[in-house]
């Protein structure tokens, strides 16, 4: 095997630790997102549980100031029901004070029941806050090991990429940029191996010549096909 050849293998075995170690920190990131999205699932739905506790409370005053100024309404009625001599006007004054008691008995079972919803959604309100709590507190937990996890990761990370890039310097460069144009448009190998006569990758014949010229060691050549960099084998 040449020395350029033994060189860019060398340099693909630490790439590959490099794209490994890559991919651990993303799987990583996708761990922390879906705490984020759990999260942000309760969050939100203690946010519309807060706004319909608002807009309940919001109902419940606004009839409890009716229902006074509707009580303050049946005082003077019941006054004025006192005080009316005439028979005519008696019967007129006990039919508004009937009507202002209806009216009052359906606000005030209305109140009741809004008073009761609000005291529910407060208690949903409470229940999903503690549920908010105890998820922060278990993700406080996995989000540490996470972050310790991710430190040692981008730690061998940095190693391994200055361990390949002494190994890029022994390259020669007119293979390296052939490598690193591959390299950042391939996720896979950059380098493989001929299979029979034909490229260890797409499977497509190579042309004698080249063939030749890459089992004799002469050249790590281009598939055409493929675009990977192909070398002979043993
Ligand atoms: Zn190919």
């Amino acid at each position: 095997m040449s020395p350029d050849l033994e060189a860019v293998l060398a340099l693909q075995a630490e790439d590959t630790i490099v794209a490994q170690l890559n991919g651990k920190l993303r799987a990583i990131d996708a761990k922390l997102k879906a705490l984020d999205g759990e999260r942000a699932q309760l969050e939100e739905s203690l946010a519309r549980a807060r706004s319909t506790a608002e807009q309940e409370e919001k109902k419940r005053r606004e009839l409890a100031i009716k229902v006074e100024d509707h009580k303050a309404m049946q005082e003077r009625n019941l006054a004025t029901l006192d005080v009316v001599r005439k028979p005519k006007e008696a019967t007129a004054a006990m039919a508004q004070v009937d009507m202002l008691k209806k009216v009052l008995t359906q606000e005030e079972s209305e109140l009741h029941s809004l008073s009761l919803r609000v005291h529910d959604v407060h208690h949903a309100i409470d229940g999903q806050q503690k549920a908010l709590d105890e998820l922060d507190a278990r993700q406080q937990e996995q989000r540490a090991a996470h972050a310790a996890e991710r430190a040692g990761i981008e730690a061998e990370l940095a190693k391994a990429k200055s361990v390949r890039n002494e190994r890029a310097a022994h390259v020669p460069k007119s293979i390296l940029l052939k490598y690193e144009r591959i390299l950042s448009r391939n996720t896979s190998n950059v380098l493989y191996p001929l299979r029979g006569q034909a490229c260890g990758r797409c499977d497509t014949a190579i042309p004698m010549q080249r063939r030749n010229a890459i089992a004799a060691g002469r050249a790590i050549d281009v598939c055409e096909a493929c675009g990977v960099l192909l070398y002979a084998a043993g």
